[in-house]
């Protein structure tokens, strides 16, 4: 029972217990036995939905208890927010939560004051390179769905990590949780924890093949579905669903779908489905609903989701902004949205049970893999293990679709019966040494190859390999590249990080991505003269003056050098008086050099950007881009005839063009249709970009080269979306690139206009909207900033653009 656990803050149990959580699930209760509340370290290997959060809080509320302080670890980001808000509630006994999440380089010094802190595994490495001082205070740490270590992209982050923290604390509570992986033993040996393992579920869930008429379930009994004639399975099994079991109460669903094109058009497809079935009330909160999704932003995936969900339905996946994400989950979970049609994401952790869950797709298309690739197990697993909602339906109900018999008996050999499969350790593949050896390097965890290696054997690589020389091979391997780029040097057996190296640490890049700007960046000093020539249209031999012609950016381009002066206010970080003798004085042009295209393209190259996918027709397009504006990159164009670095060098294009635009004030709707890519593909690639320039504009500044200057108003341009005319507005607090070009097209040009110029003049600008003027005047330092008493009509007319 939960009021009989001990060793908690004053308050707690009783707290559950108002929570309707009396007694401990099973798992829980065998963590308890195991120790979980007298910081014995445990993996919880445990279904989807079984209460793993619960075990998790009871460690790290105890390990609060006698003075310490815990970290929880989530994979995705928008994770950190959900649990954050879910662990605010102990807040009311004294315990304190923070999250940290994005800027990389920071130490987070002010989570030293919090109990609990939550925060990807990116940012926790992060934070130990940059020896955050709370990180040995640590007494507890929870590692959310410890399978990932698996992740190819991210589990080395991970794995490492925790090595590191236990290193910093060697009596370091670790509490692993899992999904039901079949090696969670090696897991548990790994950690040197006890394990929990268990496939106890709170309601039962019915897996079962659909085919024919009807679902044949594991456990031998059946369900009439039938399928008309032309009709398709996944509408019937909504419609059956929603239709129940004659009680009255109406089954939500799940689909799962293998792209988000799919789960867009299945959404349209089932919206028709669940029209049927909604009652004159949900009708009018789902067109409230709709509403509030349009006003998040007039993008035309907004629009199709608010279609949708005006009849009930909806579609989630990693491209839809994050306000849309949390709209969508929230009346799916009250039950308003009766059918989501997802891609795999929703399954990894958002907490959205459903009655009825259909895996539609159980094949993906994979690059690598040259085809579509059957799913693991793990992941049918998780999305199976969404079905059955506590409290609410008898059972939970997962349904493969199957075309014929023998697809039928293979999915249930294939899925039903199976056992998810062992996590592998994927630390010794070199892009994750190259990142993981310099931090280990740079933040003195080791200083020679044998305590790099004896760092690496506490990795759970280390516990599952059998071959014992792979990770030195490698190790030497990435050795070599790290010295040859001049992040390390050796002196005999020690091994330091440069300057550099330590900086490349630090600003969380790969160190690829590092070598491939600086050499970028130097090669740009190098041809610097020579390209301002070719972009004013001059040829080498008659030098002097001309304007950039090629003006497809209006507003035209501004000297770098003047960048700074309206710049230096906030300065600061970067040495301006090392560009002092301009060797552009050579050659005189209006032209920024290295221009924003050619830093894009740049920092879009690197392995640290995820690029835009080069559909067929786009060759054609960006091969004849990548010609025009050839003299802007910072490198070699590869020929044609290297096949994969001319691919790669397009599809890096093609990212940057989307910056280009994003930065050419072109509107969000068109980018979106431009590059089809959703608002938050957008977002992903904003923020990645200006983490990235920002990593330039460092290393710039610590190599001395002018070009710092031009990385910073490029990355100035993306943070905010806009011309540089409009950068000194954008930074004002609630302005934004909409109303930045509205303010100045009224006339108001600056920070200083806006505590200058008449205030009504100001309102037109904002179309009238008093509270907002009021915010933004008061941010940009005007010292009467109220808007009581103006009148917007009072404005002149040229006010109103
Ligand atoms: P998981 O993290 O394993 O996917 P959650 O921790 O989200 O699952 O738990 C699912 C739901 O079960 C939550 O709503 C939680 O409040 C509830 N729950 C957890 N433990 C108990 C319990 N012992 N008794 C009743 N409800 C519980």
């Amino acid at each position: 029972r939960t009021a009989d656990l001990t060793g908690l803050p004053t308050g707690i149990p009783e707290a559950l217990r108002d929570e309707g959580i009396e007694e401990l699930y099973p798992p829980q209760a065998e963590a308890v036995e195991a120790g979980l509340t007298d910081g014995e370290s445990l993996v919880a290997a445990v279904p989807t939905a079984s209460g793993k959060t619960l075990i998790a809080e009871l460690a790290m509320l105890s390990s609060v208890a006698r003075g310490g302080k815990a970290l929880y670890i989530v994979p995705l980001r928008a994770l950190a927010s959900e649990k954050k808000a879910e662990f605010e509630r102990w807040e009311e006994y004294g315990i304190d939560v923070g999250v940290s999440t994005g800027n990389y380089e920071s130490d987070g010094e002010w989570l030293s004051s919090r109990d609990i802190i939550v925060a990807t595994s990116e940012k926790v490495d992060s934070l130990v390179r940059n020896n955050a001082a709370w990180m040995d205070q640590l007494t507890c740490v929870v590692a959310d769905e410890v399978h990932l270590v698996d992740d190819r992209h991210r589990g080395p982050t991970l794995e490492v990590t925790l090595a590191k923290l236990r290193r910093l604390n060697p009596n370091l509570q670790v509490v692993a949780l899992s999904a039901t992986v079949g090696n969670a033993g090696v897991v548990a040996d790994w950690l040197d924890a006890e394990l929990v393992k268990s496939d106890w579920r709170p309601i039962d869930l019915k897996m079962g093949v659909h085919y024919g008429n009807a679902i044949s379930f594991a456990d031998g009994s059946q369900r009439e579905v039938p399928v008309g004639r032309g009709e398709r399975q996944t509408p019937a099994l909504v419609a059956d669903a929603l239709e129940g079991d004659g009680d009255g109460d109406q089954g939500s669903s799940l689909v799962f779908v293998n792209s988000r094109r799919n789960a867009e058009s299945a959404a349209r497809r089932m919206a028709d489905v669940t029209e049927r079935y909604i009652t004159g009330d949900e009708r009018g909160d789902l067109a409230e609903l709709a509403a509030e999704i349009r006003d998040v932003s007039d993008t035309e995936t907004s629009e199709d989701l608010a279609a949708a969900v005006a009849k009930g339905a909806a579609f989630h996946h990693a491209g839809l902004a994050a306000e849309h994400r949390t709209l969508v989950e929230d009346a799916f979970r009250d039950r308003l949205i009766k059918c989501i049609c997802a891609t795999p994401t929703l399954a990894a952790g958002v907490n959205t049970p459903s009655r009825r869950v259909v895996v539609r797709d159980w094949q993906r298309y994979d690059g690598d893999y040259g085809g579509m690739k059957p799913l693991d197990v793990l992941e049918v697993h998780q999305m199976m293990g969404r079905a059955g909602r506590p409290g609410l339906d008898p059972y939970g109900e997962a349904v493969l679709l199957a075309k014929d018999a023998d697809a039928r008996d293979e999915l249930f050999e294939r899925y039903i019966w199976a056992d998810a499969e062992d996590v592998r350790s994927k630390l010794a593949a070199e892009p994750a040494l190259r990142t993981h050896l310099l931090a280990t390097v740079a933040s003195g965890f080791a200083h020679t190859r044998e305590g790099l290696l004896e760092f690496l054997d506490q990795t759970l690589y280390a516990t599952q390999t059998d071959d014992p020389e792979r990770l030195g091979q490698v190790t030497d391997r990435v050795l070599d590249y790290l010295e040859v780029n001049g992040f390390v040097e050796f002196e005999g057996e020690t091994i330091r990080a440069t300057p550099v190296g330590h900086t490349v640490s630090r600003l969380y890049l790969d160190p690829m991505s590092a070598a491939e700007i600086i050499d970028g960046l130097e090669w740009a000093a190098d041809h610097r003269t020579e390209k301002l020539r070719a972009l004013a249209g001059e040829t080498p031999e008659k030098p002097k003056q001309a304007r950039g012609e090629s003006d497809d950016e209006p507003g035209g381009f501004q000297r770098a050098s003047e960048m700074v002066a309206t710049e230096s206010g906030d300065g600061g970080d970067v040495d301006a008086g090392g560009s002092g003798d301009d060797d552009a004085d050579e050659f005189e042009t209006d032209r920024t050099y290295p221009t924003p295209l050619g830093l894009y393209h740049l920092v879009c190259r690197t392995p640290d950007m995820y690029q835009l996918y080069l559909k067929s027709g786009d060759r054609e397009t960006y091969t004849e881009l990548c010609y025009e504006r050839e003299p802007e990159f910072l490198g070699r164009v590869p020929s044609e005839y290297e096949d994969v670095a001319f691919e790669d060098w397009l599809s890096a294009l093609k990212t940057a063009k989307l910056l280009e635009d994003w930065v050419g004030e072109v509107d969000e709707d068109r980018i979106t249709e431009r590059y089809g890519v959703g608002p938050g593909d957008i977002r992903g690639k904003v923020e990645t970009a200006e983490w990235l320039l920002g990593a330039a504009e460092r290393l710039a500044s610590e190599l001395d080269l002018d070009s710092v200057y031009a990385v910073r108003e490029g990355k100035k341009r993306v943070e905010y979306g806009v011309r540089e005319e409009l950068l000194d507005l954008a930074g004002v607090r609630g302005v934004g690139r909409k109303r930045a070009r509205r303010l100045f097209e009224a006339g108001v040009e600056s920070r200083a206009d806006l505590r200058e110029t008449e205030k009504s003049r100001i309102l037109a600008a904002l179309r009238g909207r008093r509270k907002t003027a009021q915010n933004i005047l008061e941010a940009a330092g005007r010292k009467d900033p109220s808007m009581d008493e103006v009148d917007e009509d009072d404005a002149p007319e040229d006010a109103v653009p």
